[in-house]
């Protein structure tokens, strides 16, 4: 039995190390102990401030990537000096390779029989920066044994020079963690304020192993493996288990126990014995980390190079400050584009990016718009403009430290997109950092913000791609959502018209949506600019998140990244354009009825927008009805707000007509394709089926109807009396059908219209809404006027000569057939042939409803029909243009009756 000096003690937490009270802890057989780690700990050894202060530094500067950090250096000898068959070292370090370490990390070995593991060899190597260092040999407090390759000192450990590529050690070899009695190797690796380690797993006293190849099989051979594995199986875990030191080490603990099954029985001791003695030097929350961005991303060291040189090689136009210093003493760069001899009284635009430091295709996205926008400086004319007419600011990296520990918190594990003062809500957000602005890097985004006349902020992200608007923190809409929407548009717009889509994201209307009907956040930078600060106008500060790439937080290849750079540029350089556009009138939206008769008063109404940055007062609308100014109504709107202007319209006749609602032009507007937009207006052409309507619309009668005179006159011969009691039953069913009869009249066609002998045509003496004409061409100038002419009507009477009959009568012509005259029945009073035909005469601009026989019971079964058309013995339905149908007096009564008519065509 001997003394184990050993933190296991410390980690493991329930029963009693000393159950027996003899003063010797942990022994199998009298004490209770389970020996598994509860709580991870490491040892951090200094003996002076200094050095304690140089450990601290390391850790604070420890930062993991995969260029150095994904490399092995596998150091192994032959301690048994071949009993057994193999080099133990060299054996076990291969065992490791081939069965845990992965196949993407470099793998160095430096082995005793290859002769390439010397002092020299090994320092060079450790000096190039390993994430990994594994030791395997004989050694001593002070001393790693190389066997024929020498012996690697403590003073070795302290002069390496790895700078901040410090290096996760492991050392299976005795004594090489002895802190109890002197300044061990393990402690001058962690000490070495040029390199060496991060942390040291190393042994207390003497470790012991297999000889041969069971080395792997138990004691320090099998933990030394079981570090690799825990490691490993750590990395290869979602970011809930990372891979801090004290977790690897107290993994492989527990996991050795658990193989070898420690109790008080015999050999056991030795098991118990291997598992006390490793401890960890080092803070055991150092995570090591391979899920790294790619070495084409710009981290912050190669930005603030960028950066500076860009500042000094465009003093004119660039300036580089730092916004505040972060928690690791980052500045955080801001640039200000601006062509400085035109001043600074100049509308400013906001881009940021990264404010989550995994974010890394942001820092990309905002960099390209800078390197597109001064590489275009008086080349392109238009970015000249921007750049001589407005201020462009851009915070590229707003989360160094996150960007380069690559976690979406900053360095104290605050999500700076939750830390902002509007909405915030630590309630909500565990993430929301200790105060509204608590953290450095929003505290300084802000003091930007404050420093010019911001009109626009666009915030950039990663993990989605899409658009979003405030607010984040509710679902209540923003009272500016309709100018958010056209912006967002007319942001898409710039974008797509350069050939890249953007493409609703699944289950979404459009490629953007109000933050919070996406989820929930509070205390973002865009409820902030958007709540809480305005414009010198007074307006908000519209404010804008776009996500850039959704497969992840950053494109893996340098094409894919490149594409996001250049997709997203047109994004950044609209808003930039937008910055100068002071006016910007914008009709969003025309509403109109689906469905609309002629002579139909409807409501057109519009959505007009003010997008530009400035108030404005009395803009006129105008309502056009195919091209032709119908009237005029004046708004006045401040910027990013929106009113309804509501127009009244009589709808003009059946058909497609063209509607537009035009916000007329300022003087100087830079857009003006978004001033007007145009609608179809369809109206409804009437049918017979639609009758009474139009006659009747709404319970208003409106209309005329007309029976010819008793004598000749003009082109007509006299009409009967029939026609007068026709026109009786329609105007009843007319009547019938309206509450308002005011515009219900009747005239004779002599009294409203006159016969030109000379040019052979009807005119008006009067103007006449919808017109009934009852009877004939023979016996009515207005039935002549339109119904005998085939121009006008579909189905039209003609007098033509008959070859049948041998004589010129009357005919009724439809597209495919004649009905003469000569074919009814010699015995007009016997039977008849009519029609009733519905036309819309176009230059009139109103429907004429013609009942007519060729003799006068005709006429009258055609009114009997109209009166009757909702009656249950209607022998068939009024359809179509016209019908065309036959009496027949079956009854001999001389009167006409219902069931006596049948249809012989219908027309349309
Ligand atoms: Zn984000």
């Amino acid at each position: 039995e001997s003394d184990i000096d050993t933190d296991l003690y410390y980690a493991d937490l329930d029963y009693n190390w000393n159950e027996d009270n003899d003063d010797k802890w942990g022994e199998l057989d009298d004490d209770q102990i389970d020996g598994i780690p509860d709580v991870f700990v490491g040892r951090i050894t200094a003996s002076t401030l200094t050095e304690a202060e140089n450990i601290l530094n390391k850790i604070k500067w420890y930062n993991p990537k995969n260029q150095w950090a994904m490399k092995c250096l596998m150091l192994g000898t032959d301690p048994a000096w071949d009993i057994g068959g193999v080099p133990e070292g060299e054996y076990t370090k291969n065992y490791i390779l081939n069965n845990f370490v992965w196949d993407n990390f470099t793998k160095v070995r430096l082995f005793e029989t290859a002769g390439n593991l010397t002092v020299p060899n090994a320092k060079y190597h450790i000096d190039q920066g390993y994430g990994l260092i594994n030791f395997f040999g004989h050694g001593n407090y002070n001393v790693w044994s190389f066997g024929s390759g020498g012996d690697y000192y403590s003073s070795d450990a302290a002069s390496q020079q790895n700078g901040n590529k410090t290096s996760i050690i492991i050392a299976c070899s005795c004594l090489t963690a002895n802190f109890v009695n002197y300044d061990c190797i393990g402690e001058e690796f962690l000490r070495n304020p040029n390199g060496g380690g991060i942390s040291y797993i190393g042994s207390t006293r003497s470790a012991w192993i297999y000889r041969g190849s069971a080395v792997v099989n138990g004691l320090a051979g099998q933990l030394d493996w079981m570090f690799w594995n825990a490691t490993f199986y750590l990395l290869s875990q979602d970011s809930s288990e990372d891979a801090y030191t004290g977790l690897i080490w107290g993994l492989a603990i527990t996991n050795y126990q658990y193989y070898n099954d420690i109790d008080d029985e015999g050999s056991d001791d030795l098991d118990w014995k291997t598992v006390a003695e490793f401890i960890l030097f080092g803070d055991p929350t150092v995570k090591f980390r391979t899920r790294v961005i790619p070495d084409f991303y710009t981290d912050y060291d190669e930005l603030t190079d960028y950066l500076l040189n860009l500042n000094q090689t465009h003093p004119d136009l660039v300036e580089v400050f730092p916004l505040n210093v972060t928690w690791m003493e980052r500045k955080i760069w801001a640039v200000r584009i601006t062509n400085e001899q035109t001043g600074f009284d100049k509308p400013a635009v906001l881009i940021t990016a990264c404010h989550h430091g995994n974010e890394a295709i942001t820092v990309e996205v905002a960099k390209t718009f800078i390197d597109n926008l001064i590489g275009n400086y008086s080349v392109d004319p238009e970015i000249t403009t921007i750049i001589d007419n407005e201020i462009i600011l851009v915070v590229p990296m707003v989360n160094p430290d996150g960007r380069e520990l690559e976690q979406r918190y900053n360095a104290r594990g605050v999500d700076l997109n939750r830390n902002y003062p509007y909405s915030w809500n630590p309630s909500q957000e565990p993430h929301a950092g200790s105060a509204p602005l608590s953290e450095p890097e929003t505290y300084g985004v802000m003091t930007l913000v404050n420093s010019y006349d911001v009109y626009y902020v666009l915030d950039i992200h990663s993990g989605a791609e899409c658009m979003v608007y405030p607010w984040d923190y509710t679902t209540e809409d923003p009272p500016n959502e309709i100018a958010y929407i056209c912006l967002c548009e007319d942001l898409i717009n710039a974008t797509e018209s350069h050939g890249y889509t953007c493409e609703p994201p699944p289950g979404w209307d459009h490629f953007y949506k109000q933050g919070a009907d996406w989820y929930p956040c509070w205390g973002t930078f865009i409820d902030e600019t958007y709540g809480n600060h305005v414009t010198p106008e007074g307006a908000p500060i519209m404010s804008f998140v776009i996500e850039v790439y959704g497969d992840g937080y950053y494109p893996t290849t340098e094409s894919d990244m490149h594409y996001v750079c250049d997709k997203y540029y047109w994004m950044q350089l609209q808003l930039a354009r937008r910055g100068t556009y002071r006016y910007d009138r914008m009709v969003y939206d025309v509403q109109i009825p689906d469905q609309v008769s002629p002579q139909e008063t409807i409501n057109v109404n519009s959505t007009v927008v003010n997008i530009g940055t400035k108030n404005e007062v009395n803009i006129e609308v105008q309502l056009l009805l195919n091209g032709e100014l119908i009237s005029s109504k004046y708004v006045s709107l401040n910027s990013m707000e929106n009113t309804t202007v509501t127009f009244e319209l009589t709808a003009p006749e059946g058909g497609s007509h063209n509607l537009t609602v035009y916000a007329v032009a300022a003087s100087g507007e830079n857009v003006t394709s978004n001033n007007y937009v145009n609608k179809t207006l369809e109206v409804a052409s009437y049918t017979l089926s639609d009758f009474p309507k139009p006659f009747t619309l709404n319970g208003i009668a409106n209309c005329t109807i007309i029976v010819g005179c008793k004598s000749p006159h003009g082109p007509c011969g006299a009409a009967h009396t029939l026609d007068t009691v026709g026109g009786i039953r329609v105007s009843s069913i007319i009547g019938n059908y309206s509450t308002d009869i005011t515009n219900l009249t009747a005239y004779l066609d002599t009294d409203v219209a006159d016969y030109d002998d000379v040019n052979c045509v009807v005119y008006y003496l009067m103007w006449l809404p919808h017109i009934v004409t009852v009877g004939g061409p023979g016996v009515n100038m207005i039935t002549w006027k339109y119904f005998a002419n085939p121009w006008y009507a579909p189905v039209y009477f003609s007098r033509e000569y008959n070859p049948d009959s041998g004589q010129e009568e009357w005919v009724i012509n439809t597209p495919n057939n004649k009905y003469w005259e000569y074919n009814v029945t010699s015995t007009p009073e016997l039977d008849d042939i009519g029609v009733i035909e519905i036309v819309y005469i176009q230059e009139e601009g109103r429907y004429v409803l013609m009942a007519a026989g060729l003799g006068g019971y005709g006429t009258k079964a055609a009114c009997l029909l109209l009166q009757m058309f909702d009656s249950p013995d209607m022998p068939f339905p009024l359809q179509g243009i016209a019908i065309v149908f036959k009496w027949v007096d079956t009854n001999g009564d001389c009167k006409v009756q219902l069931n006596e008519i049948t249809l012989l065509e219908q027309v349309g």
